[in-house]
């Protein structure tokens, strides 16, 4: 078997292919792995060294909005898994083009590309902030209309509706995942829970978005990545799959755990004024995976968090390098 992963390089992709290398998904044991990523700002370094020395991987620079390449690559592929994305909600405030680019344009070479070479099957990966904002106690399901609110949640909506107009049109093998806030080792530290663990162990303060009332579903990257290989696997083509982590916070109380975690307390934190149209809740059911293919988020939330803080304690070349700093002294956590 051969799987073309897009966006390997990056936080979700990279654990994606470790597992796969691993044989954490017995589906996959013996696949070959290509990782076609363009290594922008936001691939970790070394994120796939642990994987490097595999004879069942090969990584291509590249970009997926390079026809020829694409077409090249997923020539013989039997799966593609497509995590590549701008994916920072900040940086697409501050400037969409390269969103429209590589989440639109990227998304549908690779879906031509993928009828061309008839590939068995194709997961398109998404978010849940394609539905936008919703109220407790109310739920997004599969059902549910898209509605998004971000230049880069909408630039991911747009993805997801070509990808089914795909399966749609030309019978393309098509599946679409929608997962909550994912969180775990080599995220790029402009995403809130490595920035806040980063700069409280540089011994800088966070900023908290307005109040800090803004609530998000919480999932582990293992559990992320499960869910993904359940629908590779076995989702039926053509549907959408939400996986959720079962885990809903405040931006407040998340910070609250960090703080706890590092033996930090709230003079760390600085209330910044909040991000433009920032959605209030999100909130999903993942009642669909758990039914047709047993998937169930089995990383509690306070064991994750606490690994993932462990992690960035011990790794502080890894994100200094990204964040373009020096190292901190090394400091031990009791994890
Ligand atoms: P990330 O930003 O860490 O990684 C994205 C990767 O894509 C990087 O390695 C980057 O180099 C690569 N890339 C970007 N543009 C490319 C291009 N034009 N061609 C080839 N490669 C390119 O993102 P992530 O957090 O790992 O997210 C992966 C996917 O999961 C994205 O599609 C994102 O929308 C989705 N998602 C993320 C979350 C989350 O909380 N992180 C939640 C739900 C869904």
């Amino acid at each position: 078997m051969h799987i073309v992963v897009t966006g390997g390089a990056g936080f979700i992709g990279s654990h994606f292919v470790r597992q796969v290398l691993r044989g954490t998904h017995p589906e996959f044991r013996a696949a070959h792995v290509t990782v076609l990523d363009r290594f922008t700002y936001a691939a970790g370094p070394g994120n796939l060294r642990e994987a490097e020395g595999s004879s069942r991987l090969t990584v291509v620079k590249g970009d997926i909005c390079d026809q020829p390449l694409v077409e090249r690559l997923l020539t013989g592929a039997d799966l593609v898994v497509h995590f590549a994305a701008e994916s920072h909600v900040d940086r697409s405030i501050a400037a969409a083009d390269d969103f429209v680019r590589t989440n639109v344009m990227g998304t549908h070479r690779l879906l031509e590309a993928a009828l061309r070479a008839r590939v068995a099957r194709f997961v398109h990966v998404s978010t849940d902030e394609v539905y936008g904002s919703i109220e407790e106690p109310g739920r997004w399901d599969e059902q549910s209309p898209v509605a998004p609110n971000s230049p880069y949640s909408a630039s991911k909506a747009a993805s997801d509706l070509l990808a089914l107009a795909y399966h749609r049109t030309h019978g393309l093998p098509v599946c679409v995942t929608r997962c909550s806030n994912t969180y775990g080792s080599h995220q790029h530290p402009e995403k809130v829970v490595p920035r806040f663990v980063t700069r409280i162990l540089s011994g800088q303060r966070v900023p908290l978005y307005g109040d800090g009332s803004h609530v998000r579903d919480w999932l582990h990257v293992d559990d992320h990545c499960r869910g993904v290989a359940l629908v590779a696997a076995g989702g039926r083509p053509g549907q959408v799959y939400n996986i959720g982590g079962g885990t809903e916070l405040t931006n407040r109380d998340l910070t609250g755990r960090i703080l706890g975690l590092l033996g930090a307390d709230w003079s760390r934190v600085d209330h910044v004024p909040d991000r433009k149209g920032h959605d209030v809740r999100y909130a999903l059911t993942y009642d669909k995976i758990s039914a047709e293919l047993g998937y169930r988020p089995t990383v509690p939330f306070e064991e994750g968090l606490a690994r993932t803080v462990a992690w960035y304690t011990r790794h502080p070349g890894w994100w200094t390098a990204l964040r373009g700093d020096e190292a901190p002294p090394r400091r031990e956590v009791p994890v």
